[in-house]
């Protein structure tokens, strides 16, 4: 099965099959592709609607994939750093903008962290124990005692 992402980060290859996710009726797609058309469809609305709705989509597109796909920047952090500068009320008067965004500093370590929170939550609560938590607390002979009493 071919990856329908006209954008498709894996060369438009073939996608390993179970792996695929369908954007829409018979259209299929790998997942990171799904992953990275979803948050780009984010970004264009989320700037169109807050931003400048009378923008010219091609441009914005066009900057959007410079930075995701030319300089390789996760379009989720696009994404987030978008809606931060908004939330923050940063001026952005030109897709041109999304550039200094991406650079920011303090935008980036707050990304790294939420992404680190992100795997930590991801981890079975079973293997965040710490090793006190297994302490190994025998039976004492009392009790099976009792238990043994009981039968
Ligand atoms: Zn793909």
């Amino acid at each position: 099965m071919k990856c329908r992402y006209s954008r498709c980060i894996f060369g438009g290859g073939d996608i390993e099959p179970g792996t695929e996710v369908e954007v829409s009726k018979g259209r299929y797609m790998h997942s990171e592709c799904a992953r990275y058309n979803s948050a780009i469809k984010q970004i264009i609305k989320l700037y169109t609607e807050s931003i400048d709705e009378t923008i010219a989509i091609p441009v914005l597109r066009n900057v959007i994939n410079k930075i995701v796909f030319d300089r390789k920047t996760d379009p989720e952090f696009l994404l987030f750093v978008l809606r931060r500068a908004i939330s923050n009320k940063v001026p952005i008067k030109a897709p041109y903008g999304l550039y200094y965004l991406v650079k920011d500093q303090d935008a980036i370590d707050t990304w790294n962290k939420k992404k680190v929170q992100k795997i930590i939550k991801a981890i079975p609560l079973a293997e965040q124990k710490t090793p006190q938590d297994y302490k190994y607390t025998p039976v004492s002979p009392k009790t099976l005692l009792t238990i043994t009493e009981g039968l």
